[in-house]
């Protein structure tokens, strides 16, 4: 077996034993959390293997290069976990089994507007910038406790839940209250939510700080080098 393999598997083998131990400790359900492997990293050789090492839930961030892999690979769950120009929500939608980061309303609202379109009923997240750092994306803490009515009038999406990215910080202690932040913001919006949103996920977590997401209520953690760090396929 090749060394990119043989590494992924390991490594798999190690994260899915951080997540099913951070799961234990929130007395969760493994059940409860979905790994989302981030594959922008990796060459389309390397994404290949991935997905011969049996990863099925895949993410990328970059319209383009999702697109790409996307079509390339359409057995794969994909996920759009990046910044979405309006301009590019055409060719997204086909692709995506959910989409992430819903950072403006102008983009939810263009967003079901092509859903209606293209006949079909699209699963989404709101991008919610809890850390409040000004170069992210998302809406803010505030902002967000007023979304319910402009989720309700959507008539071709699915907004399922809330995503995050916190702050990278050395000690990922340091994330929970972002985490605990978009758990509240999860809790005060459900009720106010059609229930056929089934609005309760939370996009949270990646290679620095998922154990604590987990401990929060993450129900995706988005995870990029924990898996494809240093790895090349040749
Ligand atoms: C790249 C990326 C990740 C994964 O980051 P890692 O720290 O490598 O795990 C998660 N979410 C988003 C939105 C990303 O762009």
């Amino acid at each position: 077996m090749s060394h990119f393999l043989s590494t992924l598997r390991t490594r798999m083998a190690l994260v899915e034993q951080r997540v099913t131990a951070a799961c234990q400790r929130a007395a969760r359900p493994r059940s409860d959390v979905t790994i989302v492997p981030v594959t922008k990293s990796l060459s389309v050789e390397g994404l290949k293997l991935a997905i011969e090492a049996g990863l099925d839930n895949l993410g990328e961030n970059r319209p383009q290069e999702f697109w790409k892999r996307a079509a390339a690979a359409p057995n794969i769950t994909w996920h759009f976990i990046g910044h979405l120009q309006r301009n590019k929500i055409e060719k997204t939608l086909p692709l995506a089994s959910l989409i992430h980061s819903v950072d403006t309303i102008r983009l939810l609202v263009a967003l079901d507007a092509e859903a209606g379109k293209q006949n079909r009923v699209s699963e989404v997240l709101l991008e919610v910038n809890a850390s409040g750092e000004a170069s992210k994306h998302g809406f803010s803490p505030e902002d967000a406790r007023n979304l319910a009515d402009a989720i309700n009038a959507t008539s071709h999406l699915k907004v399922r839940g809330l995503m995050t990215m916190a702050e990278p910080h050395a000690d990922p202690e340091k994330c929970r209250p972002t985490f605990a932040t978009l758990r509240s913001l999860r809790d005060y919006l459900a009720p106010r939510v059609l229930a056929g949103h089934e609005f309760r996920e939370l996009s949270m977590g990646m290679t620095g700080d998922f154990e604590v997401a987990i401990e929060e209520g993450a129900t995706f953690v988005r995870l990029g080098s924990v898996y494809f760090e240093g790895l090349e396929a040749s």
